[in-house]
């Protein structure tokens, strides 16, 4: 699954894939999803999960300003705040994109993986 165009619609994404499926993703929520290790915690061999305190998004944090496309496999999105080190592995961007707002939401408010 690649996809053959992306493009900014407003605060959307628009991706449009191999299989001609189309997939939109509102940039917050690609904000929030970041997978990197600052957003997303780093897990050491004991399973325990390390994870920066939450840092306050702010109305920067959810501009684009330019995509990168990694070695045909993930896209980098930088955004206006300076974050820029999450990859999106593009079966991982089209779940997140199918990912309904409110998992979104349940994810975040979920403690289970924060801080010990
Ligand atoms: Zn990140």
């Amino acid at each position: 699954m690649r996809p053959l165009d992306i493009q900014q619609i407003g605060d959307e994404l628009a991706i449009k894939w191999d299989d001609h499926s189309e997939s939109f993703i509102k940039l917050e929520k690609l904000r929030r999803l970041c997978p990197c290790a600052g957003c997303n915690g780093e897990k050491d061999i004991f399973g325990n999960v390390y994870k920066n305190p939450t840092k306050p998004y702010t109305p920067k944090s959810f501009q684009l300003i330019r995509l990168a496309y990694i070695g045909g496999y993930a896209l980098q999105p930088h955004w206006a705040d300076g974050h820029g080190s999450g990859l999106f592995a593009y079966d991982y961007l089209k779940r997140a994109a199918e990912s309904s707002d409110a998992d979104t939401d349940d994810a975040k408010a979920n403690p289970a993986n924060g801080n010990q």
